[in-house]
């Protein structure tokens, strides 16, 4: 327990603090990092193993950098992540952490270098809590796939966070971690944020550096940030953005504060409402939560505007072509010989190959690599994967002529709430179904959120997604924070975790 009674008082409260409010405690002196450190892990070891959140914990390594970031901080040298723990989907590479993209084939791998996004949240200061749980190399929407079993919904135990990026966003959502990050290659930091009900944002491709990331469909990743407002978004943003000459296809850019634009009016923002997205497929109660967030950016001053994305039907065949075309190259890295898993026993090399691959994949990434490979080979490459590229384009031209209409795009982030665990998990086109309003966003290269936005009838929490512009992020964040301010949606939490 903390020291004094004024610390006790923070320490209570901060349960449900933003980041912001987090680093002003620890810039006031009135809690340590150590203190808000020994407090999440507290967390992560309890709560956090009922919803079996994370993979990899190490408190000692937590509590080298919170005593790091004390220090640092009594020289006067404070940044505002500095001292806060943050939690890291475990697909990011942290040096000296086990790091096994919730894989068997990557179980025993400890990474040897940090990830660009992981290196600059060490250099803000911030603190790694523990490594996430997630779907086996990404490659799921309800945290399922994962070797180490499915995560949990701190809302409803006995429904899925989403996926991939579960642990992540039920880490936000049980208030494990004040703030997590996570990758989206066709939804998977909103997917999760919104049946989680927190927030995520999936930047820009080429925002955030891939590098360290392990990959999984190189032109559709990105990393982001999950958090509790819009706001502690962009404070992450500033942390995690920024050009890296070891991804090629990372963006030279100068430097955006991504705060900048927080509180400004959101008076005549033109909102696109795609009418593919309103039409047949979605939840009632969702549409009513999402008709009710319309309603109230239009008290805030926006105007709507109906748009079309005709080719979004198509997005979701496109990515199963082009995701598992990646992912079957990228993948092949793995054969027990440089690092990873290796089959205790076999013959030859081509044996022990396929006796490593065997053994160390999950179903779901089988799945996607015999799907790649078949798209990829002589004879269908061009009937397949050709034409999957020549989709991807149009699906990427409709939001061209969409935001001729709107400043940004409005509409559901998934079509149901929180599902019941095991209830998709055998019919994979019912799973891939769920990043229905997600999987364009990627194809595209777009920014993408979700906020919460309300309850289901079974209290489970709607997410509305917000898609903006090339770099629009920033406008994006400011959407989402005028809405949190005249809105509370955001800082419910789910019953019995305090
Ligand atoms: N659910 C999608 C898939 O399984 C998207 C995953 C992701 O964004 N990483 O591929």
């Amino acid at each position: 327990m903390p020291p004094s009674v004024q610390s006790a008082v923070a320490y209570a409260l901060m349960l449900n603090l933003t980041l912001k409010q987090l680093a002003a405690e620890l810039a006031s002196k009135r809690v340590s990092s150590v203190e808000v450190t020994e407090y999440f892990l507290n967390r992560v070891n309890g709560l956090g193993k009922t919803l079996n959140a994370f993979i990899s914990v190490d408190a000692e390594r937590s509590l080298v950098a919170a005593r790091a970031a004390d220090a640092l901080r009594a020289k006067g040298a404070a940044g505002p992540l500095t001292g806060i723990p943050v939690a890291h989907k475990d697909i990011f590479c942290a040096k000296g952490w086990l790091t096994t993209c919730a894989s068997k084939i990557l179980s025993n791998f400890v990474a040897p270098y940090d990830a660009h996004a992981i290196e600059l949240f060490n250099q803000a200061g911030a603190v790694i809590v523990g490594k996430t749980n997630m779907d086996e190399f990404a490659m799921g929407s309800s945290n399922e796939t994962s070797y180490y079993g499915p995560v949990k919904n701190p809302w409803n135990v006995a429904t899925v966070p989403g996926g991939s990026s579960g642990g992540s966003a039920a880490a936000v959502a049980a208030r494990l971690a004040p703030a997590a990050t996570g990758t989206d290659t066709g939804g998977s930091i909103r997917q999760p944020a919104a049946l989680s009900g927190v927030c995520g944002l999936k930047p820009t491709y080429g925002v955030v550096s891939r590098y360290g990331m392990i990959a999984f469909a190189s032109s559709l990743d990105q990393a982001g940030p999950l958090a509790k407002t819009g706001e502690d978004l962009a404070l992450m943003m500033n942390v995690m953005a920024g050009f890296d000459a070891r991804d090629s296809t990372s963006l030279e850019r100068p430097p955006e504060n991504y705060t900048r634009d927080l509180s400004k009016s959101v008076r005549g923002l033109r909102i696109g409402l795609p009418a593919e997205f309103f039409a047949a497929g979605m939840a009632p109660d969702v549409a009513r939560a999402i008709d009710e967030a319309v309603a109230e950016f239009r008290k805030l001053g926006c105007e709507t505007v109906e748009v079309s994305l005709p080719n979004m039907k198509l997005s979701v065949p496109v990515y199963y072509v082009l995701a598992p075309a990646e992912a079957s190259s990228n993948l092949s890295r793995f054969d027990g010989v440089r690092y990873g898993y290796r089959a205790p026993e076999y013959g030859d090399l081509a044996d022990m190959y396929k006796k490593t691959r065997a053994q160390g994949f999950g179903a779901e990434v089988k799945r996607r690599i015999l799907i790649g490979s078949y798209v990829l080979s002589h004879g269908y490459y061009d009937a397949y994967y050709l034409q999957a590229q020549k989709l991807r384009r149009l699906i990427a031209q409709d939001f061209v002529e969409a935001f001729k209409k709107c400043d940004v795009i409005m509409g559901p982030t998934t079509p149901t709430t929180a599902f019941k665990l095991g209830e998709k998990a055998g019919d994979p086109v019912q799973m891939y179904l769920s990043d229905i309003y997600t999987i364009a966003v990627n194809l595209a290269g777009l920014p993408g959120m979700s906020i919460p936005a309300g309850f289901c009838n079974n209290n489970l929490p709607v997410g509305l997604q917000i898609i903006g512009n090339y770099f629009a992020e920033a406008q994006m964040l400011n959407v989402a924070h005028q809405y949190q301010q005249a809105t509370g949606w955001h800082m419910r939490m789910p019953e019995g975790i305090a």
